[in-house]
């Protein structure tokens, strides 16, 4: 027996001006055949994949075929496209004959001129494979389509926001393919699309006063019954202006189309009736840094969720830096940004140089803006590190060529390339204890709480500008279907599943 097994990764956002190339790829890590067999094995879906398929009993052979990923970004170019299709089918057709593919996808990468890259990325599939089965896993805010339900056999998602069930969910999407392969399962998907995007900032699955842990329980639940065979939410990446943005619930199972439905139906009128608790609560910038100020009992953690990473944000906006600067810090007051150009400026200055500089705002200049510092060069160092945790079980991570910035006690982390610019692993690669800073902030807007919840003494969102905003719908859209809530209040909506 012989299973196929790949990657293609990155969540897209629109509003960054920064497209996304074959060298965003290159440079993140792109693995073929063995290698990444023997690379990945105990890393995020793929690991997933791989430790499941070494446990069953009938011991298949693992046949690699490409890992494309990219750190989230702006969207990618068409001929980037083109390429990750090539890659994508060449290394499927080299793989056949198998009895079954497993994928791992993202499921909100766009490109210019293609929308749904996972649709055609699964139909291209499709058409390679015939009837063997597919089964792709999905993140928690893939815009999933028609297209992508249509030509997987299954598709699982992340149950959990923030993302630390990854490597788990390879390990069900490997399950689901054995039920079929062995036991004979036959797939059959109920799913719904909603006209309604929620915002990441209070979707936290782990939290009891969150209306996505009820949700969660919900589709655990399901997927412990013996007919369901996977069953899944995603909120969406909100940051897309695309024609098919929504949300939408996808239940799997064995042959039970009238299960499916009924189940799909509860989960999504559930979603939207409860849409409004997703709203966030966002504290005004110069609010959160004057009450950052005056805690004294520990950590607080800024969430400058507008310019988040791993939202697909630039990384480097100004205005969380800007406020902090006004203010003496009893303890370190750590700023990651994005800033290639100052990590060269800074690394000629030299350890213990001072550098008067422009920093930041130049990766997107329509939301932020450069601001002037004069600082020491504190450090010089290589960002690699390894995080587990929110989006990571293992996964390696290279920003590149890095410098520590100091004024007072506000210290900016500055990187080459954009990445987990609210891990631990990342602050202490920096040389920083993150637990002992004054405050810390977190280009993230949830996922950033699976390490600092319970141990920050406070945790704020921050209101300002940025290519990832939680108030994304009163930012400028084009191409999204109407009526979508919250661009727009509806007050009814009817499931199509019956
Ligand atoms: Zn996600």
């Amino acid at each position: 027996m012989r299973i196929a097994i790949g990657q293609l990764w990155q969540e897209t956002n629109t509003f960054n001006p920064l497209p996304t190339t074959r060298e965003s790829f290159n440079q993140f890590g792109v693995l073929r055949g063995g290698q990444l067999v023997e690379q990945m094995a105990d890393t995020n879906e793929l690991g997933g994949f791989i430790q499941s398929l070494r446990a069953w009993p009938e011991r298949p052979e693992i046949v690699g075929t490409v890992r494309l990923p990219a750190w989230p970004s702006g969207a990618v170019t068409v001929d980037t496209f083109d390429w990750l299709l090539a890659e994508f089918v060449e290394s499927l057709q080299r793989a056949m004959p198998v009895d079954g593919i497993l994928l791992a996808l993202h499921g909100a990468m766009v490109a210019d001129r293609h929308p749904d890259i996972e649709g055609e990325l699964l139909a291209a599939a499709r058409r390679i494979a015939g009837r063997t089965p597919i089964v792709a896993t999905l993140d928690l805010h893939a815009n999933i389509t028609r297209a992508m339900v249509d030509h997987a056999d299954a598709l699982v998602l992340f149950h959990t926001a923030p993302h630390i069930d990854v490597f788990e969910t390879g390990q069900r999407g490997a399950r689901l393919l054995r039920r079929m392969l062995i036991d004979g399962a036959k797939p059959t998907t109920a799913f719904e699309k909603l006209p309604m995007v929620a915002p990441a900032e209070r979707a936290n699955t782990q939290d009891p006063a969150s209306v996505s842990y009820g949700l969660r329980e919900r589709l655990q639940a399901l997927e412990r019954q013996s007919e369901v065979l996977a069953a899944g939410l995603a909120t969406v990446q909100p940051w897309l202006d695309i024609p098919e943005l929504g949300s939408s619930v996808v239940v799997v199972t064995d042959n039970r189309p009238d299960l499916a439905g009924t189940a799909c139906r509860q989960v999504a009128t559930e979603l939207w009736r409860r849409r409004r608790d997703y709203l966030p609560e966002l504290t005004p910038l110069a609010e959160a840094v004057a009450a950052a100020r005056r805690e004294t009992s520990g950590l607080v953690v800024l969430s400058d969720s507008a310019d988040s990473t791993t939202s697909g944000a630039p990384g480097d906006s100004t205005w969380v830096l800007a406020e902090l600067l006004k203010y003496d810090w009893p303890r370190p007051a750590l700023v990651p940004l994005v800033s290639p150009q100052v990590v060269e400026a800074a690394a000629k200055a030299g350890m213990g140089g001072m550098l008067k500089t422009s920093l930041g705002g130049v990766r997107d200049r329509r939301f932020s803006r450069p601001i002037d510092i004069e600082a020491t060069v504190e450090r010089l160092f290589d960002a690699r590190f390894t995080i587990s945790g929110h989006l990571a079980r293992n996964l390696a991570v290279d920003l590149g060529r890095s410098a520590v910035l100091r004024r007072g006690n506000v210290c900016m982390l500055l990187t080459s390339q954009s990445g987990p610019h609210f891990a631990p692993e990342f602050f202490q690669a920096a040389g920083f204890d993150p637990f002992a800073a004054s405050v810390l902030v977190a280009k993230s807007p949830c996922g950033f709480r699976a390490a600092y919840q319970s141990r920050a003494a406070k945790i704020m969102v921050v209101q300002a500008p940025g290519c990832a905003p939680a108030d994304f719908w009163k930012y400028d859209y084009r191409n999204i279907p109407r009526p979508l809530w919250p661009w727009d209040e509806m007050e009814r909506w009817q499931p199509s599943t019956g």
